[in-house]
């Protein structure tokens, strides 16, 4: 498949952590389309706030590296005169457990998570109420969310589409000459980014801004694209 020529194609000038270039620091309190990034540590957690009068609750992407009060989201909701039961929907990126400890900080919330990064998740002694698959869709009160595989990163590695934000997560970080190389320069990371990159050259009206985990934001689609026609 033409995907996999130009994953490992991609991956002759991968750097391995000596960037041809410099990741964009994370933007503490960055709004983008009423989703504030909120910095926790060297990651993010993404909060998108409800249309106002909307009975829609805070929907959060990944819940940070705490269960408790050095939590950054606390202070967010604070700030925002929220609760912690105004959060009614958090959807997990991936297993690892520096984006999923806060998730104890919501028992109320609704939990989503790929199927493939749930088992690990559960294990480790974290909550998973919705398993999703690659390739659905759904609409969560005024929202839509399409859900992406892109293992690499880890085997349950997944982004999200959440409106016409694209929800990164560690697939991929942005460097400040806005190109997007993923996180880890292996084989199957490299091939994820290639293949989300075929799939939005093909639907470039619907993504408006690209958020991710681990670094600052991208506006518009075309760096994504560019990443799997780079030689
Ligand atoms: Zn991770
Ligand atoms: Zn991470």
């Amino acid at each position: 498949m033409i995907t996999i020529l130009l994953g490992v194609g991609c991956s002759s000038f991968l750097p391995g952590g000596t960037s041809k270039n410099t990741i964009k620091p994370i933007e503490d309190g960055l709004v983008v389309e009423s989703i504030v990034q909120i910095q926790d540590d060297h990651r993010s957690i993404f909060a998108a706030l409800p249309p106002p009068r909307s009975p829609q609750g805070v929907v959060l992407f990944d819940a940070g590296d705490s269960a408790d009060e050095s939590n950054p989201i606390l202070a967010f909701l604070t700030e925002n005169e929220l609760t912690t039961a105004d959060v009614s929907h958090i959807f997990l990126t991936h297993e690892h457990q520096s984006h999923t400890e806060g998730v104890a900080l919501f028992p109320d919330a609704e939990v989503l998570a790929l199927s493939e990064a749930a088992p690990e998740i559960i294990q480790q002694g974290g909550r998973v109420d919705t398993l999703l698959e690659a390739g659905e869709k759904m609409e969560v009160g005024p929202h839509t969310v399409e859900i992406f595989s892109m293992p690499g990163h880890c085997d349950g590695n997944s982004s999200f589409l959440f409106n016409q934000t694209l929800m990164m997560g560690d697939a991929a970080v942005a460097y400040m000459d806005d190109t997007i190389e993923p996180m880890e320069g292996n084989a199957t990371s490299i091939q994820s980014l290639s293949s989300l990159s075929d799939t939005f050259s093909q639907r470039t009206h619907d993504v408006e801004v690209i958020l991710f985990s681990h670094s600052g934001p991208i506006y518009g689609v075309d760096a994504l694209i560019e990443y799997s026609s780079q030689p």
